[in-house]
């Protein structure tokens, strides 16, 4: 991850980064204990995600269903950990669940999720074969975009879940998850169609749009189709 980005993350949640001072040099005993605190606090936030990459599927479930580690964890009716195969090929990323899935505690199984199960069945992919999950296992509130305390609590969860399921094949679903797998900012509408790596397992991943965005606007489903055509063509 970018020493920025990095950075970013461990402000939001609060775990203050040491930076050197530029003007008034602090005495030894103040640099120590500052030392100390800013080591403390990083390894807790290090020993947390250490334990996360050591847990089994099943842990891994619980560890989630008891997840307290944002604020969403008041808000939320359910967490959504994923459903389908863990043998998948083919694993699907979206952003964060919705009003249904909340409510249900399963991924895409709103009005979108209708659309996504279209959308495989035109490849001829039933959901059983393959994953889904999101970025965020909890819901934000009415639906805003997730934050950077948010995505940074969640991390780990889905880099354990992609350990263990080890996928031949990614899909990104939509800006906010192309963004997040690729640590890009750059158009959905550039990153389709190609095919990219992620993580230090290098798992081949490929970008299209969500299907919430295809529901607002169906001129892009030719699109998409070419897309999913890509992710047949990959997986065989
Ligand atoms: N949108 C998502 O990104 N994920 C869901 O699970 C539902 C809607």
């Amino acid at each position: 991850m970018q020493e920025s980005l990095r950075q970013q993350y461990l402000t939001a949640m609060g775990i203050p980064i040491w930076l050197p001072r530029q003007l008034t040099e602090p005495s030894s005993a103040e640099t120590s204990l500052m030392a100390n605190s800013n080591a403390t606090a990083e390894l807790t936030h290090q020993t947390s995600q250490d334990t996360i990459q050591l847990l089994s599927w099943e842990d891994l479930q619980t560890r989630v269903s008891a997840c307290q580690l944002c604020s969403l964890a008041k808000t939320r009716q359910h967490t959504v950990f994923g459903m389908g195969n863990p043998q998948a090929k083919l694993v699907i990323v979206g952003e964060a669940p919705g009003a249904t899935e909340d409510q249900q505690g399963l991924p895409f199984v709103g009005r979108a999720g209708k659309l996504l199960d279209a959308m495989l069945q035109a490849i001829n992919l039933q959901r059983s074969e393959i994953f889904i999950t999101n970025i965020l296992k909890c819901r934000p509130p009415n639906n805003r975009d997730p934050d950077p305390q948010e995505v940074a609590c969640c991390t780990p969860y889905l880099e354990r879940q992609l350990q263990l399921l080890q996928p031949r094949l990614l899909l990104a679903l939509g800006r906010i998850a192309a963004h997040f797998l690729l640590n890009s900012t750059t158009t959905l509408s550039r990153l389709r169609g190609q095919q990219f790596h992620y993580g230090t397992q290098r798992i081949p991943l490929l970008v299209t749009y969500h299907p919430a965005y295809l529901l607002r606007s169906p001129q892009d489903k030719d699109k998409a189709y070419q897309d999913l055509l890509l992710v047949r063509s990959l997986l065989q």
